[in-house]
């Protein structure tokens, strides 16, 4: 009954978060790369994106890609 019980709560957590939805992006900053700007480097895809300072790359770029 436990194991029915574990089961059913792994399949709400995968359809919660949907993993093959979140192709999470792991942006690393890299200010050395711009002098009037912040490069922000996937470490995941490889995607690049410059940035003014203080913002931020909402989602990965390795979906325009494909
Ligand atoms: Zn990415």
């Amino acid at each position: 009954m436990f194991i029915i019980l574990g089961l059913i709560v792994v399949f709400i957590v995968i359809l919660i978060l949907k993993p093959w939805e979140q192709r999470a992006c792991a942006w690393r900053e890299d200010r050395r790369a711009l002098v009037n700007g912040v490069l922000h480097v996937c470490v995941t895809c490889g995607a690049e994106m410059a940035l003014p300072p203080g913002k931020k790359p909402r989602r990965c770029m390795a979906q325009d890609r494909s």
